[in-house]
């Protein structure tokens, strides 16, 4: 099966607008593939080149791209940016120059046969093990290879897909209806494979084999997340939990992270599914030996505090972990086990996981702490462990019901979660201002965005309250992704996720998200976050729902 076909099912769904016909024709497409071609099909198709949680990484940037790109086309450099500025997306502006300049030079002479899904599957496998002295050259000339024997519009994907352009959630859920459509099976099972697997290419071929329900967990495949519905006081927790229990927890600032261990072997996934392993050398030690998934939050942690979020970033941005794993020591709560033993957990409910966590773990294990709980019944109680955990240098309370299943992948309100302020957004950079006065030439304030449906609306602006360095490293990192310059202003590709605190959000006709904040202001960088991870509209909504109902009470 060729790539060629993809793309042009790609491209033909991106000129549709409606959704329906989208997943039919996606489906139409699949159906026609069985095996290795399938998973390949589907896998790119969500945007994913390899296996989520495989470890396997392209390392292919944006610049080694422009690179390539250039040298393939023969444009000149300037060229190239006026035409990647101009469509704010490389994979079209590759495609174009390719038209014009007639498919580049190395194509015309080497006719090759068309790029099959396996062989460039196959390449990028190649290209992901590449590492070492010099591999950056290496890499360059593999893609460079690989985009000669393109036509343009698979140089277009293969560009998006390099650069995880395909990977909005949008994509994803067509594709996993498309699955449904095309193999006969239930919406609900697919999601509940791919959260399994984190591999759309795994779900999409056992969907067609019949295979989807015997899916089960495996160690050092990744799971996707539960998380919490942010609480406007102690009292709503109460008035949604009349009479009953709640179990309550410490919020911790730090990094969620999965950590999976088996037969020696340790492996850390984050929120986003990556292998983070290498950042936590001393949780892994503390890990080898056990049989079993966590779920749990790292934290930089010292003298029995939780030291603020900043430090275990500096600790994360450091090429070597080791560096600073003194000064910035890092300890793992686990609050929650999804498997243990050979034994999946998910469906028990979250008392008898904390039971199995609690036996696994008793007191702790090194660099490995059960995160404490506490049996909560009133607004009252809450209000007071509230204040404790604030005193004790914690963001918060987590309120979860201990009757409930470990939900993957979902929000809800099965977890809750209790913030002094209001809850914080995370939200993507799309373009940033220069500043004034001693931060004239930074770009220190940020225009950010979040999701409505596939698209990233802007919902404000936040002079940053970032340090000096980060601002320097922010300014960095803009220019690398500006797309275009407006002199006041530079407009940037996607990519930095930012946490935003505010005192309070509204409805406005301010920004075309239709949301105000009042006094945004950037509380740190989430290198830990994707666009992907960024909040939607509907959380404001939410916020802005809780803003009001704060402001009565007061
Ligand atoms: P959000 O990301 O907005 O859903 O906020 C929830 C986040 O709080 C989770 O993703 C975790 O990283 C974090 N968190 C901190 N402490 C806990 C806890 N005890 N239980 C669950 N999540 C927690």
């Amino acid at each position: 099966m060729s790539f060629g076909e993809l793309c042009s099912v790609l491209e033909k769904s991106a000129s549709i607008s409606s959704r329906l016909m989208k997943v039919a024709l996606i489906a139409e497409y699949l159906r026609g593939l069985e095996g290795e071609d399938l998973e390949i099909a589907a896998r790119f198709m969500s945007g994913d080149v390899y296996p989520r949680g495989s470890g396997l990484d392209a390392g292919v940037g944006h610049s080694m791209l422009m690179e390539a790109v250039a040298e393939v086309t023969g444009a000149p450099r300037e060229e190239l940016l006026e035409a990647y500025r101009r469509h704010g997306d490389l994979g079209e502006a590759a495609r174009e120059l390719m038209e014009a300049r007639g498919g580049g030079a190395l194509a015309t002479l080497v006719q090759a046969e068309p790029l099959s899904l396996r062989g460039l599957y196959g390449e990028l496998t190649r290209l992901a093990r590449i590492s070492g002295e010099g591999s950056y050259q290496r890499k360059l000339s593999r893609v460079r290879g690989l985009l000669a024997s393109c036509s343009p519009l698979e140089a277009k994907y293969l560009v998006k897909l390099l650069l995880g352009e395909l990977r909005t959630g949008a994509v994803e859920g067509v594709v996993e209806q498309a699955i449904a459509e095309a193999f006969g099976v239930d919406l609900e099972e697919v999601k509940r494979g791919r959260l399994l697997t984190g591999d759309m290419g795994e779900v999409a071929e056992l969907a067609r084999r019949g295979e989807l329900g015997r899916l089960g967990v495996r160690p050092f495949r990744p799971l996707g997340f539960m998380l919490a519905e942010a609480l406007a006081s102690p009292q709503e927790a109460a008035e949604r939990y009349p009479g009953r229990e709640l179990i309550a927890e410490y919020k911790y600032d730090g990094i969620r992270a999965q950590l999976h261990a088996s037969g020696g072997e340790v492996r850390i996934f984050s929120r986003r599914l990556e292998d983070v392993t290498r950042s936590f050398p001393e949780v892994v030690e503390s890990a080898r030996g056990l049989d079993a998934i966590l779920d749990g939050e790292a934290v930089a942690f010292r003298d029995g505090r939780p030291l603020p979020f900043r430090e275990l970033q500096r600790r994360l941005r450091r090429k070597d972990p080791r560096e600073l794993m003194e000064e910035v020591p890092v300890v793992y709560f686990a609050y929650d086990a999804l498997y243990v033993g050979g034994r999946s957990l998910l469906d028990e409910p979250l008392r008898e996981r904390r039971r199995a966590l609690e036996e696994l773990l008793g007191g702790g294990r090194g660099s490995i702490a059960v995160s404490p709980r506490w049996t909560v019944r009133s607004a009252g109680e809450i209000a007071e462990l509230f204040r404790r955990s604030r005193a004790e240098g914690y963001e918060g309370l987590m309120l979860k019901d201990p009757e409930s299943a470990y939900e993957l992948g979902k929000r809800g309100w099965k977890w809750m979660k209790l913030k002094e302020e209001l809850d914080t957004i995370d939200a993507v950079v799309v373009g940033a201002e220069y500043g004034h006065g001693r931060r004239a030439g930074l770009l220190s304030d940020l225009i950010f965005a979040v999701w409505d449906g596939g698209e990233l609306k802007v919902v404000g602006k936040a002079y940053s309250g970032l340090t000096d360095r980060e601002i320097e490293w922010m300014t960095r990192r803009l220019k690398e992704l500006e797309v275009r310059d407006e002199g006041l202003r530079i407009l940037v590709r996607p990519e930095i996720v930012v946490e935003v605190a505010f005192d309070s959000v509204q409805e406005s006709d301010r920004h075309p998200g239709g949301y105000a904040f009042r006094f945004p202001r950037i509380k740190s960088v989430r290198l830990d976050k994707g666009p992907e991870d960024a909040d939607t509209i509907e959380k404001l909504r939410r916020l802005a729902e809780i803003s009001r109902a704060r402001a009565k009470a007061k």
